[in-house]
């Protein structure tokens, strides 16, 4: 039984969710305790509960102490199995995030998957559905694996509601992914998705977007959201090169002016522009579960971010060989 204490590096969900990640693929059971034991809410909120619910259903696992504000929990996985599957998170919690903890024990199952997932799509401290459908699903795909992401309706904090459809292949053959150096810029584009709200918050954010990024007008767009039950916004800057695409973003809330919601997705996006490596902040965190599954990969990135550091130890726990290079490159050995 891996023991691990929840509050260590970074502390938040990430920790959980890589956890169930592993365990389901290694099927190694553990015991996490201090669950989120810093944040302002500690322990299980409701789209880290989905998440040990929805890993014990792909693999026909067993959680004990899995309840809203849980500090506590205990895993012990099964045998992971392919098919449909939908978990709603019944708040706005980020879908992402719940396709995060179920994604890696998927892209190592006998056979496709069909995932529903229903909650938010677009929320604060989270990959927007964009993040995962246009940058890391084609790195995984690199990989040898299939994901296709669909939005079928989008979800705004508070109200949430939205719906994300994902289909999973395994790779039959998987390859290391390799990724040092991004290759030439072919193209940028920056969005603002307005919910039932003015569409002057829109136009508000792509000036400030289009100004702090260089970009031309038709390199902007103001979307307009219908399908979201809810009220909401975000801006979204999508930067294109040879070897990928990467994607920064900021969440519109009451309150927050435009030009500050857009400056913060502008500046994120001109600090990666200027560190000329290919994998941004997030996605260094977020490609390691995947690529370990797989058939590793390494990867250059900026400097390490805690998130990163602490995902890496909580891999480790697990087997897997995930480590900092000197040359500043993040190498990932296959597990299991
Ligand atoms: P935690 O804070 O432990 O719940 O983990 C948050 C996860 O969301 C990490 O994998 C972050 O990389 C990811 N994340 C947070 N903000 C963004 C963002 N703006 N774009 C993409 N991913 C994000």
């Amino acid at each position: 039984m891996i023991t691990i204490d929840g509050s260590q590096g970074e502390g938040g969900g990430q920790i959980l969710r890589s956890a169930l990640a592993l365990s389901m693929t290694t099927s190694r059971p553990f015991r996490i305790f201090n669950i989120r034991a810093g944040r302002p809410k500690p322990g299980l909120m409701r789209q880290h509960l989905t998440c040990v619910q929805a890993a014990a259903a792909v693999c026909g696992g067993l959680a004990h102490g899995a309840s809203v504000g849980s500090q506590d929990v205990e895993f012990h996985p099964g045998t992971i199995k392919p098919g449909e599957y939908h978990f709603s998170i019944g708040s706005a919690g980020g879908t992402m995030l719940v396709l995060q903890a179920v994604l890696p024990a998927l892209l190592r199952a006998g056979g496709s998957s069909r995932v529903v997932i229903e909650g938010g799509t677009h929320n604060k401290a989270a990959p927007p559905f964009e993040f995962v459908s246009r940058v890391l699903a084609p790195l995984i795909e690199r990989a040898g694996a299939g994901v296709n992401a669909r939005l079928e309706r989008h979800g705004f904090y508070p109200v949430g509601g939205g719906r994300v459809v994902v289909e999973v292949q395994p790779a039959s053959d998987p390859r290391p992914v390799v990724l040092t150096e991004r290759g030439e810029r072919l193209g940028s584009r920056a969005t603002s998705l307005v919910s039932k709200i003015s569409r002057e918050v829109g136009e508000r954010e792509v000036k400030v977007l289009a100004s702090r990024l260089s970009l031309n007008d038709d390199e902007i767009e103001i979307r307009t959201v219908n399908d979201a039950p809810g009220a909401g916004n975000a801006a979204l800057v999508e930067l294109h090169y040879e070897h990928i695409t990467e994607l920064f973003s900021s969440i519109g809330e009451l309150g927050r002016p435009a030009e500050s919601v857009a400056r913060s997705a502008a500046d994120e996006a001109r600090a990666y522009i200027a560190s000329r490596m290919p994998v941004g902040p997030y996605l260094a965190d977020q490609l390691m579960a995947p690529l370990s599954v797989l058939a590793g990969g390494r990867y250059a990135t900026g400097p390490l971010t805690n998130h990163s550091r602490t995902n890496m130890e909580v891999l480790r726990l697990f087997g897997a060989e995930v480590r900092a290079c000197e040359d500043g490159c993040v190498e990932v050995e296959p597990v299991g």
